[in-house]
């Protein structure tokens, strides 16, 4: 069977809907022989029980997250590959960026407060009960009847630009990059297809990146061809992957994007020499 790893799906310790080893368990099924679980500013997926869970379903699981930075006022999305396992420097990294979420998560509750949306939501308007994403965000407000779907939900509230957005300061794009770096792992460019305006993707392209992302869900070979040219120019690794979510995000479908042994094996090989797990 043809060698494919998915390097880009996010589990419940972010924002998707599968828990890890379900997951996994996904992955073996449609016949995925790698995969990098990369969650938003977490690594908690990373447990000695899910490698585990990988040997099991004869999987080679890489190490992956996916940090929230700023880039001249844009969000622009890092990919962390290949750390070492344990990592002190990445969890500390993780830590500060999700106690920022959940700040901002108040804030957004304050913002649908003050829209008319407090009924049932008074905990997490005072902060009591901490959440870390907006797709969570999206799952409280159908719960309460405040929308129907986690799309209406960004399309109404939530999405950049819409009236309860709140923006996520505290980590610049480079401060990802050398963090990632410090904490001896590769740091690729996330959806690069995605960023707008254009003139800041321009900019990340003089950045110190590993690799780029350059096979993104189902987006058609002609978006593709630029990264792949920038990459081969730059000696950057390409790298790919479906950006999976479970069933909010219905489009991205697992394995719709996704790289061969030969990329994956330069990050793989790159964190199995340097782990203490194996
Ligand atoms: P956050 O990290 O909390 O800013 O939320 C970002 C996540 O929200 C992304 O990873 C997407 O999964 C999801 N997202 C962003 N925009 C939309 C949208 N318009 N509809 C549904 N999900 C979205
Ligand atoms: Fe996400
Ligand atoms: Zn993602």
């Amino acid at each position: 069977m043809m060698f494919r790893a998915d390097l880009h799906c996010h589990t419940t310790c972010s924002d998707g809907t599968f828990m890890p080893a379900d997951l996994m368990a996904k992955a073996a099924d449609i016949g995925l022989s790698g995969l990098s679980y990369t969650d938003h500013d977490t690594i908690s997926a990373y447990t000695p029980e899910i490698f585990d869970v990988a040997r099991k379903n004869s999987i080679k699981l890489l190490t992956g997250t996916e940090l929230s930075t700023l880039h001249r006022e844009t969000c622009i999305h890092v990919l962390g590959y290949a750390f070492p396992l344990p990592n002190p420097i990445l969890e500390e990294v993780c830590q500060e960026r999700i106690l920022r979420r959940f700040e901002r998560s108040r804030k957004i509750f304050e913002l649908l407060a003050r829209n008319g949306m407090r009924k049932g939501l008074e905990e997490y308007v005072s902060g009591a009960i901490k959440i870390t994403g907006r797709p969570l965000i999206a799952r409280i407000l159908i719960e309460h009847g405040y929308v129907e779907t986690v799309r209406e939900a960004f399309n109404r509230y939530l999405a950049d630009g819409m009236p309860c957005y709140c923006r996520m300061g505290g980590l610049s794009t480079q401060q990802a990059i050398d963090a990632i770096h410090k904490a001896g792992g590769k740091a690729v460019l996330a959806q690069p297809h995605l960023i707008r305006p254009r003139k800041v993707s321009k900019s990340l392209m003089s950045m110190n990146f590993d690799g780029i992302e350059g096979y993104y869900a189902r987006f058609p070979l002609t978006a593709e061809q630029e990264w792949l040219d920038i990459a081969n120019e730059k000696g950057w690794i390409v790298t790919g992957g479906s950006d999976f979510h479970g069933d909010d995000k219905p489009n991205n479908i697992l394995g719709s994007s996704w790289v061969r042994e030969k990329a994956f094996s330069f990050f793989y090989e790159h964190f199995i020499t340097r782990s203490e797990l194996f």
